[in-house]
């Protein structure tokens, strides 16, 4: 199989067809953005070490069940994928309180949610990807009820996997969000799970190991995700 044209070049990773249309490849690079894409950095080693975290995370993630698109590790920062078409509905869980529940409702961050919440978002960057609902999904077409609960589902199993994961890492899994689509009429889990996508924090210390460093301006945003990979024990 072999790379082709480029198809859409997102904010942290370009995608690339191949010569089976059933497959795709991606590339993690090393830009950084926050707000919607208003502020752009680069980060040197971000895409390698986002490509390894990813492909270890969705092995994890398919060992435990979660049929996800990832095929084969490429090399540092490429990725065989399989084609999804992909839902413009992303789901986050929180189990604790952070960025956009802390602002719009205006709690404390770091409140144990208890259950763990969930929240839909249309992906949309034109609009900053608005909160969304599950009836406002099926009306406008974005997805089926069906395909909804195993998005909510799947997101739950992904949040007991992991939670459990980064616990024995001596970390909290905060929040993280998920992009799923359709492969062959089955929801499969897309997009990346690296420290990008989640907030993760330092179960003794509260320490952000996540993108909040980047957002909040904190420093050290590289070495915090290096961190948190040689904890999980990923090879970088
Ligand atoms: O900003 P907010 O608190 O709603 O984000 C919840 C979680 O989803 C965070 O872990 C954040 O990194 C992630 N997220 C993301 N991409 C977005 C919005 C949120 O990865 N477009």
């Amino acid at each position: 199989m072999e790379k082709q044209q480029l198809l859409y070049k997102g904010k942290a990773k370009s995608v690339y067809e191949t010569t089976d249309t059933d497959y795709l490849i991606l590339h993690f690079r090393d830009d950084t953005s926050a707000f919607n894409g208003e502020r752009v950095e680069q980060l040197a080693r971000k895409g390698q070490v986002n490509n390894k975290f990813n492909a270890y995370i969705m092995q994890k993630l398919a060992e435990g069940g979660v049929e996800t698109h990832f095929e084969k590790q490429l090399s540092d920062d490429e990725v065989l994928v399989k084609r999804l078409e992909m839902i413009p509905v992303e789901c986050v869980v929180r189990n604790y309180s952070a960025g956009s529940m802390v602002r719009r409702l205006g709690v404390e961050e770091g409140m144990k949610l208890t259950p763990p919440t969930y929240e839909l978002f249309y992906k949309d960057d034109a609009l900053g990807d608005p909160m969304v609902n599950e009836s406002q999904s099926i009306a406008l077409g974005w997805a089926t009820a069906e395909q909804l609960a195993d998005m909510k589902a799947l997101t739950f199993k992904v949040n007991e996997i992991l939670t459990e994961l980064f616990d024995q890492g001596g970390m909290i899994l905060v929040d993280f969000k998920l992009e799923f689509g359709v492969f062959k009429d089955r929801i499969v889990l897309g997009d990346e799970f690296s420290p990008d996508g989640c907030r993760i924090w330092d179960k003794e210390t509260k320490k952000k190991l996540d993108k909040d460093r980047f957002r909040q301006s904190l420093g050290d945003v590289i070495e915090a995700y290096e961190e948190v990979a040689n904890r999980l024990g990923i090879e970088l």
